[in-house]
């Protein structure tokens, strides 16, 4: 290997059809050759490592070629194309405006561009970062540009267009390269691996090109990595291995996990990347690349979106087939979501877990989604209102409407099957569940919990009772609750010294004094809101609870007041009562 050439440069191309993914671009390059319609200053455009220079150079070559070839390609046989070919052509000037960006370099590029080319017909100046020459150089470059001999040609190249000035673009023909299509760069992978004797993995190569980001000349490096490192045997495991890229059948496990709502087995697999040293900002990156893939997977009309390779093409569509639409979207923004706050987070382990738990549950809201849909036919004799054949029972078991309100909408299209199936002991949890996130935010709203009536059509318009009561009633059905309270002191004694104000609509409001009285009402409202409504033959009962300004702040008369004051003060006691069941005698 004394001889030994990276083959980002062995293969380079010397031809305009041997350039990697640019067709369009190539083709029209050297159409306005063939037509002999030139600019005197082109701008190429575009990421590094896609094929600027190389055209560049290609472009500069054709266009002094002696004798071209019928397509339009430089003969590589000429004096002139030897000459391209062995760095020795006086037509070909280039300047590195990343090294070389003062006045001076730019007069010393001027004073070239005056004398005409000894062989061939122009004289090629290629500028490469031409954005990072400074203003004054620029300015220097401007006269030439504007006016430059007959032979000069100019070609100048840059990663970031829109640092060029505008007097500058105005007067190039722009060329946007744009990145190259792993597609592409695997045929060339393939076409090196062939060239250089090298066996290579389809899905291997996929990976490599991947890596590259759309950039030939780093997936070529890349590749030069791989072959020394797996002596020619280019296999899918040593390139990840090499890499350090993940497997994607962890994505494929993880979202089985996820698909059957397994919590554990995702926080295990999780684990197990984690342990081989994968950062968690790129697995849930990944993740969120592999949700859309399999997005993409799941149309004929978005398949070309899809960049994987065709080898784990069949893998994808049949795994795509298992996740809905809904699913994935709410997927994508999840793991957005996560790589979004990774950085600010300061359990980082505890956010992905977290994400991987939110991700299965999205499964397990789905499932349930599709069992009503299951139900619904069966126990409703309206398909529209599932819960028309049991209204009654659901009354007294469904738990408040309210606790729903301001939760996801997951809350509410599943309600109705709560109401429709009856399963007894699974319905407390359920309604836990839906109140906790209003619990929270209420919370977080500190004042007051605005508790916006849900209308609730389908359950609640069936058999409705709206018998009128007054604030006596209600006051004394609410006592009536509170005596039968027989564990959780810390709300009987809220329910004794905060009592209810029947507003509106069957609305009460509750004022208490603190956040903590407001959660256990709200935690309770599950329990509380049907015993009204049951007692009170009423079944359009709301209730809000609102904490009282500082300024409302009343005097503690009572034992119980004053508890409740110290409880206000030193929350950690009300839990003491509460945990050894203490109660003022
Ligand atoms: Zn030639």
């Amino acid at each position: 290997m004394d001889n030994y050439i990276v083959s980002a440069r062995k293969y380079r191309p010397s031809t305009f059809r041997s350039v990697v993914g640019q067709k369009s671009l190539t083709t029209t390059l050297k159409n306005a050759i063939q037509s002999n319609k030139l600019a005197h200053a082109y701008l190429f455009c575009g990421p590094r490592g896609v094929g600027k220079t190389s055209c560049a150079r290609i472009f500069a070559k054709t266009i002094n070629c002696l004798n071209l070839t019928e397509d339009g390609e430089a003969c590589n046989a000429c004096e002139s194309c030897r000459a391209f070919n062995e760095q020795r052509s006086y037509n070909i000037h280039e300047l590195d405006a990343a090294s070389n960006n003062s006045v001076d370099d730019i007069r010393t590029l001027i004073d070239q561009v005056r004398i005409p080319p000894p062989i061939g017909k122009y004289k090629v100046f290629i500028i490469d970062e031409v954005h990072m020459l400074t203003t004054a150089a620029f300015n220097a470059f401007l006269k030439t540009l504007e006016e430059p001999p007959h032979h000069a040609l100019f070609i100048l190249a840059t990663t970031e267009k829109h640092k060029v000035l505008p007097t500058i673009l105005s007067r190039c023909q722009i060329y946007d390269f744009s990145r190259i299509s792993i597609a592409d760069m695997v045929e060339h992978l393939q076409y090196v691996s062939s060239q250089e004797g090298v066996t290579a993995e389809l899905e291997a190569l996929n990976v490599i090109a991947q890596k590259a980001d759309g950039g030939m000349r780093d997936a070529l490096s890349i590749f030069d990595q791989v072959v020394s490192f797996t002596n020619g045997n280019i296999t899918y495991q040593a390139v990840i291995d090499n890499l350090n890229v993940l497997d994607y059948e962890y994505y494929f496990r993880l979202t089985d996990a996820i698909l059957s709502g397994n919590v554990r087995a995702s926080l295990l697999i999780l684990n197990e990347i984690l342990g081989k040293g994968f950062d968690g900002q790129n697995i849930i990156t990944g993740l969120a690349g592999h949700f859309r893939d399999l997005l993409v997977c799941r149309d004929e009309s978005t398949l070309v979106l899809f960049e994987v390779g065709a080898s784990i093409r069949e893998r994808y569509k049949e795994m795509a087939k298992r996740c809905p639409d809904q699913l994935l979207f709410k997927a994508i923004e999840l793991a957005n979501t996560c790589d979004l706050n990774y950085r600010a987070s300061r359990n980082k382990r505890l956010l992905l877990e977290l994400t991987l738990i939110q991700l299965c549950q999205l499964t397990q809201a789905a499932v349930e989604d599709k069992k009503k849909a299951l139900i619904e036919p069966i126990s409703g004799t309206n398909p529209t209102s599932p819960g028309a054949s049991n209204g009654q029972s659901q009354q007294t078991q469904t738990p408040p409407v309210t606790a729903a309100a301001g939760a996801p909408q997951v809350v509410s299209t599943r309600m109705p099957s709560t109401a429709s199936v009856p399963p007894p002991a699974s319905i407390p949890n359920q309604a836990r569940r839906t109140s906790r996130p209003m619990g929270i935010s209420m919370k977080e709203i500190g004042v007051e919990k605005p508790k916006p009536q849900v209308a609730q059509p389908t359950a609640a318009a069936v058999k409705e009772v709206v018998a009128p009561f007054d604030n006596e009633t209600l006051i004394r059905e609410w006592d009536n609750y509170a005596a039968t309270i027989d564990k959780k002191v810390y709300l009987k004694n809220t329910m004794i010294n905060c009592k209810p104000t029947l507003q509106e609509n069957y609305y009460f409001e509750v004022a208490v004094h603190n956040p903590g009285q407001q959660e256990e009402l709200i935690n309770n409202a599950i329990h509380i809101l049907p015993f009204l409504r049951q007692h009170l033959n009423n079944s359009r009962i709301q209730m809000r609870v609102r904490i009282v300004e500082g300024n409302e702040k009343h005097l503690a008369y009572t034992s119980t007041e004053k508890l409740e004051l110290l409880m206000k003060i030193n929350p950690t006691l009300g839990r003491l009562k509460d945990e050894f069941n203490l109660t003022l005698d």
